[in-house]
């Protein structure tokens, strides 16, 4: 999966599963932005990456802005000249049941798992269009796909993004561009250490590979993703969730 040469853009990269793949991609020798509110936790990424050779950037960004991401893609343009691969990862949760889901959370939770993708693809795709070439990379979420008692926002928004993917996909394929979705069963990160013992214990009862997912397991599905060797699959959505669903 050669990425020499080529550049990629991870939101959300500082930690959990972005971090995984930012790390992932430049080891496959791509060179790396890192975009993530948090750029004191981005910054500690790139150590990581450089020690291999690669170029690696943090930038500071709200994908929810679009001001910012308008500025985020410039400066990635000033730093590498090219914007080859885009993983819109950045997402939150704002859990709740839906009759206690206030207008403010939900609204919240939209604004960065699904406007989020759709500011970072619209810009991305801006380059990508004009480079004719470009691999996008959604990261959705199971529950976008069989929802979940105190997560409707977070479901709403994660299959908005699979809505979002196919219809990229459809939209920039005559462009060399291909867009394709991952959605991550139960993966151990900051995101699902906050879940109550008793969710973690329900979900993992359900899981047919008994155990919880790497951020790495979704990483290399996401550098296979963006490679030449997955030239021919767009519009795709794949679990990664030890058979979680099926
Ligand atoms: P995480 O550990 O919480 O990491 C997410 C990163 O995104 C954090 O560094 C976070 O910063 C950053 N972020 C949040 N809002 C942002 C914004 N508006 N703009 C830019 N960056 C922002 O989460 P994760 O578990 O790695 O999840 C990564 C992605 O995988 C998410 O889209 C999530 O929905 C999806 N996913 C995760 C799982 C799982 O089991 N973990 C399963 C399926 C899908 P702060 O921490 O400072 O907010």
């Amino acid at each position: 999966m050669n990425l020499k040469g080529k550049v990629a853009l991870v939101t959300g990269g500082a930690q959990g599963i972005g971090r995984a793949i930012a790390i992932r991609l430049a080891q496959e020798g791509a060179d790396i932005a890192v975009a993530d509110v948090d750029i004191d936790l981005a910054q500690t990424v790139l150590a990581e990456m450089k020690s291999r050779g690669t170029a690696a950037v943090a930038f500071k960004a709200d994908v929810s802005d679009s001001f910012q991401v308008e500025e985020l893609i410039k400066k990635v343009m000033e730093r590498f000249s090219t914007l080859d691969i885009l993983i819109n990862n950045a997402g939150i949760t704002r859990d709740a049941l839906l009759i206690r889901t206030t207008d403010e959370d939900w609204d919240q939770v939209i604004r960065v798992n699904l406007k989020g993708a759709f500011n970072l693809t619209k810009s991305a795709a801006k380059v990508m269009i004009k480079q004719k070439s470009g691999r996008m990379v959604n990261v959705s979420s199971v529950i976008g796909l069989m929802g979940n008692a105190g997560q409707a926002s977070y479901a709403a928004s994660k299959a908005g993004l699979v809505g979002l993917t196919k219809s990229a996909a459809k939209e920039l394929a005559s462009r060399g561009i291909t867009v394709n979705a991952v959605a991550p069963g139960y993966i151990q990160t900051a995101m699902t250490e906050k879940l109550s013992q008793a969710a973690k214990d329900a979900f993992l009862s359900q899981i047919p590979l008994k155990r919880v997912g790497t951020p790495e397991d979704v990483a290399n599905l996401v550098a296979f993703l963006v490679s030449d060797q997955a030239s021919y699959i767009t519009g795709q959505v794949i679990q990664v969730d030890g058979g979680l669903l099926m």
